[in-house]
């Protein structure tokens, strides 16, 4: 439109009119009643009225919650004497809906100076008062967590000052919060801070974990605690947040605990120790026992009446046992000890498996258990102690045959896995009950102590497989069902050769 001919007034209102009308903000133009004279596009948007929908009705219309009849003399007798006033209000949009509204009052005036109405802006804030209670809800939140975590909890700033301190962090060093903040940090750091050397602003780490150190308290102790710290950012500024826990009943409870594991490690060596020695004076008796039997029983001395005999042979059999009764015994506790060493050697398996063989086969025979191998391919070589292995391979087996019935099977497998040996015994036999499978492995334990006199046995092979298979760090375990049979399994890396 042209609006070169028109008169400056008129052009003054039109482009007052425009401006108002292009403002994104919000604006009303209200006379000194309250009454709605004119609002902008803006306002049109905000509140979902049209200009024709309001004018010349009250503001109340806009249903601003704080706008009362006395907050209205209040606004009027404000802006009357000059002064503008602000306000933070819900309000309702036509279609229902409730929002933040800041609405600001001024007045305004006609060319001659009188006092005509008041403007009013109005700003959409909902967003702004959201965030305002996250960030309120979230300052609870922490202020609550800060003082109520079992951990003693500081906030120090860039500068080295305790900014704050929790309830906590009182109740560990004896210090009251106001004797803290506003301190030097190195009043609770054990090293002291006057040279400013924490990492995380020296180094700019993030924070560090888990350090195990102590804290300065009041009374001169130093108490030890385990600390975490994390540089954090608050209203822009850099701080450690650094929280701890008094770990002084732990240490104290730790030293008790690592004396009293001494004193045991102690205990079980004297024990050992004191098995491997009686064990050794008994052998030697006993040798004499079973050599001088052997004699009498071979009839170099001449001949025996048949009691004679029988007994002898009693006297000979009873010292057998005793005598592989007491060197298993010494075998463990030699490895009890840490005294028993493995001689390990490059050997044919298939050689092993003979000698083997001549003890087992009879043994099955006499039961008519069917004895199978599965071998490794043809020549086969392993390297680790060959008779400590032998005599695992025998106590397994030992055991499958002992405790399998007429007509049953026993199976000794050799597998090479990942470069390991692993060895399986399984059998057809009475079974293990599963919450027997962990005693069997301890020296003296049976599944059940009244078998021994049917299958006899002391309880002690099993346990000197346990000791020899760890000796080459291998490990042993066994599957079993109750009632159909087990297989025992050991499994050995391969071993350096002795030179
Ligand atoms: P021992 O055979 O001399 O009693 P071991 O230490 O060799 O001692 O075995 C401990 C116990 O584990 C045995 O008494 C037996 O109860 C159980 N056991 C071992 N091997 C087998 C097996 N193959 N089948 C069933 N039970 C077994």
């Amino acid at each position: 439109m042209d609006i070169t001919e028109r008169e400056s007034s008129e052009i003054e209102l039109i482009v007052l009119k425009n401006m108002a009308q292009q403002s994104r903000d919000s604006m009303i133009y209200l006379n000194s009643e309250f009454g709605i004279l004119y609002v902008n596009k803006a306002a049109e948007d905000l509140f979902g009225w049209t200009l024709d929908e309001l004018r010349g009705k009250s503001i109340d219309i806009l249903k601003v919650d704080s706008l009362s009849e006395q907050v209205k003399d209040k606004i009027k007798d404000i802006l009357n004497n000059g002064g503008s006033y602000s306000i933070d209000s819900l309000s309702e949009k036509k279609e229902g809906n409730t929002f933040f509204c800041e609405l600001g009052f001024y007045r305004f005036y006609d060319d001659n100076g009188n006092l005509c109405g008041f403007l009013t802006s109005q700003r959409d804030i909902t967003q702004r008062k959201l965030a305002e209670a996250t960030l309120k809800e979230s300052e609870e939140k922490f202020q609550a967590l800060y003082e109520n975590i079992p951990s003693g909890t500081l906030i120090i700033g860039q500068d080295y000052i305790i900014e704050d301190v929790n309830h906590k962090t009182c109740e560990i060093t004896g210090f009251s919060k106001e004797e803290l903040v506003g301190q030097l940090c190195d009043i609770l750091c054990p090293k002291g801070s006057g040279s400013k050397k924490c990492p995380i602003w020296v180094e700019g780490l993030n924070g560090f974990q888990g350090m195990d150190t102590t804290i300065k308290c009041k009374d001169g102790r130093k108490n030890p605690i385990l600390k975490n710290t994390k540089r954090i950012s608050l209203h822009g500024k850099q701080y450690i947040l650094e929280s701890f826990q008094d770990i002084n009943e732990r240490k104290q409870a730790e030293e008790v605990m690592l004396h009293a594991k001494l004193v045991a490690e102690e205990a079980s060596r004297a024990k050992s120790e004191f098995l491997a020695n009686m064990s050794h004076e008994l052998r030697t008796p006993l040798n004499s026992i079973i050599g001088f039997s052997q004699i009498l029983n071979e009839g170099t001395f001449g001949d025996m009446n048949d009691k004679q005999a029988k007994y002898v042979r009693n006297i000979l059999n009873s010292g057998k046992h005793l005598l592989h009764l007491i060197n298993t015994i010494l075998d463990i506790s030699k490895v009890e000890a840490g005294k028993m060493e493995l001689y390990c050697e490059r050997f044919y398996i298939q050689e092993l498996l003979d000698d083997l063989s001549i003890v087992i086969h009879p043994m099955a025979v006499r039961k008519n258990i069917r004895f199978e191998i599965n071998e490794l391919t043809n020549n086969a070589q392993v390297c680790a102690d060959k008779t400590k292995l032998k005599q695992i391979m025998y106590n397994l087996l030992d055991n499958a045959v002992k405790f399998t019935s007429f007509e049953g099977s026993v199976t000794l497998t050799l597998e090479l896995i990942d470069s390991e040996l692993q060895v399986s015994v399984s059998d057809t036999g009475i079974g293990i009950p599963r919450d027997a499978i962990d005693i069997i492995f301890k020296p003296f334990k049976q599944v059940d102590p009244s078998t021994s006199k049917i299958y006899g046995g002391t309880g002690l092979g099993l346990a000197l497989v346990k000791e020899f298979v760890g000796l080459h760090k291998g490990r042993v375990w066994v599957e079993s069902e109750e009632g159909k049979g087990s297989t025992f399994k050991i499994r050995l890396p391969q071993q350096e050769p002795l030179n």
